[in-house]
């Protein structure tokens, strides 16, 4: 078996590997580089043959979970290329790609399940539900050849799903010669102590409603589920329904869980802002309103309702009349990496927030594991080779972990 990776030896975003054996071959991820240009993407679609034109000797495309650093890059590679990705992942994609700029979703994909092998070819793929923010997430055994390489895909352990990183590790696949291996979160502060896990977030978050007088708004992502989830949680202890948006409302149907909060529960109401209005008459999304529209509050409402709730917070929501007339005593929190506040987008939330005299904090913990449980991960696969990929810092690989072996993008390698 061969290997090469596209993008993603030296850096987090744009994951694309692809593996080769008996001359036929599959694609790991073909994900969206951080801050790549919108008019540029077409251009930086690796140059894997079959991508762009036709080459059977191209079986598929696996993607590890439905995060834009690992799919985003897909919409461009013929539609003919036969794609794998967790069902719910794919679900999900499917109900956001109308409500979201640069929305794809894939028209009919196989899909991955956990422990499920699929046979491609030469290849035995093994996917292995995992814990991240993005929900549906795997990582991926790629057995051919007679040698067997383990993709970590994303991951963590101190999420909701952390159950699965204890499975994996009390009963690691064995006899693995390469371990492709995530390291986003080294050289990042607070990673060597291990971080906070969702429970903690949530203990947090019902301090933060407490103290709050009026509404509290969260600015979070609404496809990182286990979030969503911390927040409910919180907001029920306090008390609080949780306030979503239709888009968030489609989102959560779009997981098909049950244990899931969904738009219909006693504890959650949908409102709609007005921008979001205006999108629903233009893509004429009236059936998705419709049906989520059991629990659904209106403008007038909101004031009544303010300090019994907690709202989901988008931008859009700046220029709502509704939210401008719960902002007194309001409370905020940020809910996502810090490094998104830096981008043009956020700073406009904040200077909305201090024009509204709104206090914001931020309440947040990684979608990726700490050095500590990396270690853990990596003794016990115990790999012939680690090769270090979706981090900024492959460089510190070698001295926290055994057999580390670096590649370049680009460098086709004998496994
Ligand atoms: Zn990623
Ligand atoms: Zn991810």
């Amino acid at each position: 078996m061969r290997l090469r990776i596209h993008r993603g030896a030296k850096e987090i975003g744009g994951t694309c590997i692809e593996v080769e054996a008996e001359g036929r071959r599959l694609v790991l991820d073909v994900g969206l580089p951080l801050d790549a240009p919108d008019e540029e993407q077409e251009t930086l679609l690796p140059e894997v043959p079959g991508f762009r034109e036709p080459d059977p000797s191209l079986l598929g495309v696996m993607i590890s979970h439905a995060h834009q650093d690992h799919y985003g890059l897909a919409a461009h590679i013929r539609p003919e290329v036969p794609v794998w990705i967790g069902e719910a992942g794919h679900n999900i994609l499917k109900a956001a790609s109308v409500w979201v700029p640069n929305g794809h979703a894939f028209a009919a994909p196989h899909f991955l399940a956990d422990r499920k092998p699929v046979e491609i070819g030469p290849f035995r793929i093994t996917p292995y539900l995992v814990d991240h923010s993005a929900f549906d997430a795997y990582a991926l055994l790629v057995e051919a050849e007679g040698k067997r390489v383990f993709y970590s895909g994303d991951f963590r352990a101190h999420g909701r799903k952390g159950a699965l990183f204890e499975r994996l590790l009390r009963n690691p696949p064995p006899d693995i010669d390469v371990l492709l291996m995530e390291g986003t979160t080294l050289g990042r502060t607070g990673t060597s102590e291990g971080f906070e896990t969702e429970s903690d977030l949530e203990e947090r978050f019902v301090e933060a409603f407490r103290q709050t007088k009026g509404m509290h708004f969260v600015w979070t992502s609404s496809q990182n589920i286990d979030r969503i989830v911390t927040i409910f949680r919180a907001a029920k202890k306090t008390g609080r329904v949780l306030l979503i948006d239709p888009y968030t409302a489609v989102v959560l149907e779009a997981t098909g869980r049950d244990t899931i909060p969904q738009s219909h529960w006693p504890e959650v109401r949908l409102y709609v802002p007005q921008r979001q209005r205006v999108l629903i008459k233009e893509n004429e999304l009236f059936a998705e309103l419709d049906r989520h529209s059991r629990n659904r509050v209106f403008r007038e409402a909101l004031p009544g309702l303010a300090e019994r709730a907690v709202m989901l917070f988008r931008p859009m929501a700046m220029s709502d009349r509704g939210v401008a007339s719960v902002l007194e005593g309001a409370g905020f929190t940020y809910s996502m990496w810090d490094g998104y506040l830096k981008e043009d987008s956020s700073q406009r939330v904040l200077r909305w927030l201090e024009r509204n005299g709104v206090a914001r904090q931020s309440i947040h913990t990684s979608g990726h594991a700490s050095t500590a449980d990396l270690q853990r991960f990596a003794a016990a696969l115990a790999p012939r080779a680690l090769v270090p990929i979706h981090s900024f810092e492959t460089g510190r690989f070698p001295e926290l972990f055994d057999n580390v072996v670096p590649r370049a993008d680009g460098e086709w390698w004998e496994v």
